[in-house]
């Protein structure tokens, strides 16, 4: 499967330059006026597919989600991982066609617009529904039975495609008939959809706290202020404070840190309180030790975009090593590398770290349909990695991550 960033055509909000944007930026800089905004799109982006239909014709728009991102499966043998890049339609009518194909990969996309009068169908099937589809159809080629299955989102898009209607549906990308006949009522459905109430929201990128210029690259999903040392998660209306953390690097001259979730969750099936804890029921391969029972136990994931075959065994071995001291609330001076995978996708992937060291499997596995996990906090925390060569090591941890394998994960 090939990897690609959608290309988005945009217009600075302040002084109306034209620009291209990758659909992984967040952070704005207009080249002309100088002015930085975070792009806010609520819960996730909308894009149209550029329409060249002639414009006596009344172009309706179908919308279609986008999912990028990393599906792992537990089954019988342990965990299996993939990365997936997948767009299906999200109403649920065979006139259109059920996926995008190579469509958006070719074509420059703008935001949706919600300025034209042009109608938009409804969406009729969520994300999930789309992504059981999915799973249904490559599940055959699964061993069975799949016992859990987590999909971990790197980048979740709706995408709108024009058509229009004559005696036949017409695709307005490429302005010809689909040659569906088109079935009764229909002129009257699409008439009765209303316009996008949608719309692309921007926030200055100062610091709530001290109104100092907040730091990011283009692609970062947490804004840091050096200035009262603050870390800044965007919710849906505005930017949060978040707690941080950072691990102190060794006497290392080039180091770079690292973003990853640590995160409190409650099991409610299984008693995962402390390391000990840890160490006896998931069985670990190591003899518990008494002072173990003070140390809490708690979810590692990495807060950066890394494949899939990556992301697993670094969570995992960050999740089942002993903490290491933390300093709290600075931020360490050094580079520091972006946050990439948002705090929801980290949420996502904890059954399956679960999953990926826990024993017997065929004692847990049955159970972990029905396992509940409640988050009760998390923090971000920045860990040093050497930076060598080729790659960047982790010397406590003993991890390597090739740097290539970090420059390929940004552009997924
Ligand atoms: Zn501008
Ligand atoms: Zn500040």
């Amino acid at each position: 499967m090939k990897n690609y960033n959608l290309l988005i055509e945009y217009q600075c909000p302040q002084c109306g330059a034209p620009a291209t944007l990758t659909e992984t930026d967040r952070l704005f800089s207009c080249e002309f006026c100088r002015v930085r905004s975070y792009l806010m799109p609520g819960s996730h982006f909308r894009y149209q597919l550029p329409s060249r239909a002639p414009d006596s014709k009344a172009v309706f728009y179908v919308p279609y989600w986008r999912f990028k991102g990393m599906l792992f499966s537990c089954v019988g043998e342990g965990v299996r991982q993939r990365f997936v890049d997948v767009s299906h339609q999200a109403v649920d009518n065979r006139l259109f066609p059920h996926s995008l194909g190579f469509r958006s990969q070719t074509l420059k996309l703008q935001f949706a617009s919600t300025d034209s009068d042009a109608r938009f169908l409804p969406s009729e099937q969520s994300l999930n529904t789309v992504m059981r589809i999915f799973k249904d159809r490559f599940n055959l080629l699964l061993p069975q039975p799949v016992y859990h299955q987590a999909h971990i989102g790197e980048n979740i898009s709706m995408i709108y495609a024009p058509f229009y209607a004559e005696n036949s549906l017409y695709d307005a990308v490429l302005n010809e008939t689909t040659g569906s006949k088109l079935p009764d009522g229909f002129h009257e459905t699409v008439a009765g959809c209303t316009p996008l109430d949608w719309k692309l929201r921007f926030l200055p990128t100062l610091c709530p706290e001290c109104g100092w210029d907040l730091e990011g690259e283009t692609d970062s999903l947490v804004l840091l202020c050096r200035n009262c040392n603050s870390a800044w998660l965007p919710g849906r209306k505005r930017l949060h404070r978040t707690k941080f953390g950072h691990v102190a690097a060794g006497k290392d001259a080039d180091v770079i840190f690292l973003p990853f979730w640590r995160i409190h969750v409650d099991v409610a099936q299984l008693n995962l309180d402390s390391y000990f804890d840890l160490a006896t029921t998931a069985n670990l391969p190591k003899v518990p030790r008494d002072e173990w029972r003070e140390i809490p136990f708690r979810f590692w994931s990495p807060g950066f975009k890394i494949r899939p075959q990556t992301f697993l065994p670094l969570a995992t071995k960050m999740t089942l090593t002993l903490p290491p001291d933390l300093v709290a609330d600075r931020l360490p001076a050094g580079e520091l590398y972006p946050v990439t995978l948002a705090l929801e996708s980290a949420v996502d992937s904890l059954k399956v770290i679960l999953a990926n060291f826990i024993k017997p499997r065929k004692i847990h596995y049955p159970t972990l349909q029905e396992l509940s996990m409640t988050v009760a906090g998390f923090r971000l925390i920045y860990v040093p990695f050497v930076r060598r060569h080729h790659d960047l090591t982790q010397p406590q941890l003993k991890f390597t991550i090739l740097t290539n394998q970090l420059k390929l994960a940004k552009s997924l």
